[in-house]
């Protein structure tokens, strides 16, 4: 039987219908609207859930996945106040969803489950891969010799709160420096804003609203302030997946998630920044890619999920 698989992020929520052999019967995606709070979000996530069954045909299900930014408790599927999410305090999304379905329903983080749908259906025939997410929060996967790492808490591998700056920004989690204060698109965008203020001949300067997307847009387009946020942003996430490939040595590096968007204007670079700098052995066994899924991505990592806890 497939599994309907859920993805719940800060800007969008997808939804589709994946059976065993990864095939992808429907999608669905919308905006997330995450100031109307977990309850309105939750009734929009449902809502799409079944248009997306209604689309695959309204097939029996075996499971429900659910991939959200963390922290969340994984055994209970109670979301923990993820900094993408405000107001999503000790929501108990597992059994709101699970009223909806009547079948088991699972909830990970959304970059660790992604790590395991990329494993399983990326179409990369690795043991060792990291899944990064840039969207609108930053986050990872770890899968080790064929199995997803968990750690002792279910929380292990949350690589966006990796260091990068000790008595950097403040980042959403309350400590100071990590990698998602500076690669995340929230930040990207937030970044961009705090400099405009010294800078009204910016091309962002005539944007009501600044987003990671324009901020890669505008940068193409040689704007010297979205320039200069941008190359800071694959810096930084080059050196800190170069860190990632010294501790984990994968085969593979897959990154994925809104900002990735941007192609090879943001492949390229943290590509060629990482594997310049990681060390030579470890370098050498491992690449640096986009994942195949697109939007897609979150969608098939919670279906992962619901599969791996469904063998
Ligand atoms: P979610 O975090 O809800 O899963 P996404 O993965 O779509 O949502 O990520 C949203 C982020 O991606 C936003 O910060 C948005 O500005 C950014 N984004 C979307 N398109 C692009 C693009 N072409 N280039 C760079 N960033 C983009
Ligand atoms: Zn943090």
């Amino acid at each position: 039987l497939p599994v309907l698989a859920l993805d719940v992020g800060g800007t969008k929520l997808a939804a589709g219908v994946v059976s065993a052999d990864g095939s992808l019967h429907s999608f669905r995606s919308t905006e997330t609207h995450v100031a109307d709070g977990p309850a309105t979000v939750i009734e929009r996530l449902v809502d799409l859930a079944r248009k997306a069954l209604a689309e695959a045909g309204q097939p029996e299900l075996a499971a429900v996945g659910i991939g959200c930014g963390g922290p969340l408790d994984p055994l209970n599927g109670v979301i923990l106040g993820p900094p993408g999410l405000p107001g999503w305090d000790e929501v108990p999304l597992g059994s709101l969803v699970h009223a909806q379905f009547g079948v088991p329903t699972y909830v990970q983080n959304d970059a660790t489950a992604a790590a395991l749908g990329e494993h399983r259906w990326g179409g990369w025939d690795v043991r060792n891969l990291v899944y990064l997410t840039v969207s609108t929060g930053f986050g990872g996967g770890v899968v080790a010799d064929g199995k997803l790492f968990t750690g002792s808490a279910n929380q292990g591998g949350e690589l966006g709160h990796v260091v990068v700056d000790w008595q950097g920004r403040y980042c959403g989690c309350g400590a100071r420096g990590c990698a998602e204060a500076y690669v995340s698109g929230t930040s990207i965008a937030k970044r961009a804003v705090e400099a405009l203020s010294g800078r009204p001949d910016s091309t962002l300067a005539s944007l009501p609203v600044v987003t990671a997307k324009d901020v890669a847009e505008h940068a193409r387009s040689g704007d010297s302030l979205a320039r200069e946020i941008w190359d800071e942003t694959v810096a930084m996430l080059g050196r800190m997946v170069a860190v990632i490939i010294n501790i984990c040595e994968p085969e593979l590096v897959v990154l994925g998630g809104g900002v990735t968007r941007a192609g090879s204007y943001l492949l390229d670079p943290v590509r060629e920044a990482a594997l310049r700098q990681a060390m030579p052995p470890a370098a050498k066994a491992c690449d640096v890619v986009l994942s195949h899924h697109g939007d897609a991505v979150g969608v098939f990592g919670a279906a992962a999920i619901a599969y791996h806890q469904l063998e």
